[in-house]
């Protein structure tokens, strides 16, 4: 496997002479009122790349035809190639920057464009903290920003972007999505700064995975060590979309990456496809859904479970959402990945009994608004995912933030002791919210919810106790 997504946090390295870098994502979302933000990049070695006879970007058409047949049977578990990844030089950049510093500014047009720089070395330009591993703690260094050039772009996006794989049919990502077939608890796992949630058997037991996150880069030491999923029932993995915190967990189990992974098509830079490329080297397979497809209803007794593509910009605000809905009770439940409230594409279930919150419980854009609880008083359940003392950057911002919770306050839902609180998440919350941390170092384990009032967080057959991984780390220790 490519050394970016082993899993070492002492790796050390020399930060490289020259980069491409795409624009990843930026934190907070919303920078109306933020003082400062963190622009992300995945980058290359540029050096290498120009060497390497996989990057011949003087014959475009050849380059697309040559990764094309790369990644046909991406959906398909079939033997593979050797790993074309392997010895990619793959980096993620960080900086921090002031209101009006650079890129400030420019932050949201990238998410709608997300367009390839050269970075390279220089004793007098940008400090950028660069990561060589999604585990392991960055090595700062300075750089020179300028765009990439336009004979150079092209190629980058044919390899590193996936505009040549393949979309899977709506008949095989129906066939996933069916895995959910009694949906009767609701898990939420606690697996550091991200999120990894399922649907589980009336055995609490995962059928379909909604994300299979843990902690990586700046917060890698917030996930459990080691960190095991339970597979007994051969359960797919939906990604909500592409950010690491959303899938890296498949990095850390070693059953996870051969597995069916179904996946939204949005624009991706070097890490991801190579997170990809793990996957079908595994001998998993990557449903990519494609942009045509809306959405999937699967039924199965009195559940209805709907997955939906959103239709917000960037990576959050274009993936996928998960919504189950139980006749007998007339309840419903909603998780979002990081996307915001109102880039949903369908009309929300009334009734929504368990809503876990999106991004971590991070300030969103000022149109979210979060919708009405439904269900009993003492079964409704909004579930913040988040790592104790997880940070972003250089700045100031924690998930969840004080914002976010008076939003959902103001919305009716309960935040009990968070709503007083100057920085929540420093004590346990009660009222409607459940936490799968607190801040600065408590791990609080996942959380299980039902459609009828709170379970017994009682051990699953797997044996799961928190702070006691043997087969299987994701306990479900509150309710
Ligand atoms: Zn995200
Ligand atoms: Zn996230």
């Amino acid at each position: 496997m490519n050394r970016f997504f082993d899993d070492k946090p002492d790796y050390r390295f020399e930060p490289p002479q020259a980069v491409f870098a795409r624009f990843e994502q930026s934190e907070p979302v919303d920078l109306r009122d933020a003082e400062d933000a963190v622009v992300a990049f995945e980058a290359v070695d540029a050096n290498w790349l120009l060497r390497w006879e996989r990057f011949d970007y003087k014959r475009p058409g050849a380059l697309e035809t040559h990764w094309a047949a790369y990644w046909k049977d991406l959906g398909r578990s079939s033997p593979v190639e050797s790993d074309a990844f392997a010895d990619i030089p793959i980096y993620r950049f960080e900086f921090t920057t002031p209101r009006g510093g650079p890129f400030f500014d420019e932050v949201e047009k990238f998410e709608t464009v997300p367009r390839w720089f050269l970075f390279i070395r220089d004793d007098h330009g940008l400090p950028m903290d660069v990561f060589g591993n999604l585990f392991a703690a960055p090595v700062t260094a300075q750089y020179n920003v300028s765009l990439a050039p336009d004979e150079v772009a092209p190629g980058l996006d044919t390899v590193f972007d996936m505009g040549v794989w393949p979309d899977a049919s709506e008949a095989d990502i129906r066939a996933a999505a069916s895995a959910a077939r009694s949906s009767d608890f609701l898990g939420v796992f606690d697996i550091g700064q991200g999120s990894a949630s399922a649907l589980l058997d009336g055995s609490r037991q995962p059928e379909l995975y909604f994300d299979l996150g843990c902690g990586v880069y700046r917060n890698a030491n917030t996930s459990p060590t080691p960190l095991r999923f339970c597979w007994t029932n051969r359960p797919p993995v939906v990604l909500s979309h592409w950010d690491a915190d959303h899938w890296a967990g498949g990095l850390k189990d070693p059953s996870a990456l051969p597995r069916t992974w179904v996946a939204p098509r949005q624009s991706i830079g070097p890490v991801h496809a190579g997170f990809a490329n793990s996957i079908v080297q595994a001998g998993g397979r990557v449903l990519i859904w494609g942009n045509a497809q809306q959405s999937v209803t699967t039924r199965s007794g009195p559940r209805q479970v709907t997955v939906s593509r959103c239709l917000g910009t960037g990576r959050n605000g274009s993936g996928l959402v998960l919504t189950a809905e139980d006749q007998r009770t007339n309840q419903s439940w909603l998780l979002t990945g990081d996307a915001g409230y109102h880039e949903l594409s369908i009309a929300l279930p009334s009734n929504l009994s368990a809503v876990v919150i999106p991004h971590h419980g991070a300030t969103m854009n000022h149109k979210s608004v979060p919708p009405a609880p439904g269900g009993s008083i003492g079964n409704r359940r909004l579930l913040y995912s988040f790592g104790s003392g997880n940070k972003h950057g250089r700045t100031a911002v924690q998930h969840p933030t004080a914002q976010a919770v008076a939003l959902h306050h103001s919305h009716g839902w309960n935040q009990g002791a968070w709503r007083a609180a100057t920085i929540p998440g420093n004590v346990v919350a009660g009222g409607d919210v459940v936490s799968t941390a607190t801040h600065p170092n408590g791990r609080l384990g996942g959380v299980i919810v039902s459609w009828i009032g709170p379970p017994n967080p009682s051990p699953t057959p797997c044996g799961a106790i928190l702070g006691q991984p043997q087969s299987c780390s994701i306990s479900l220790d509150q309710s």
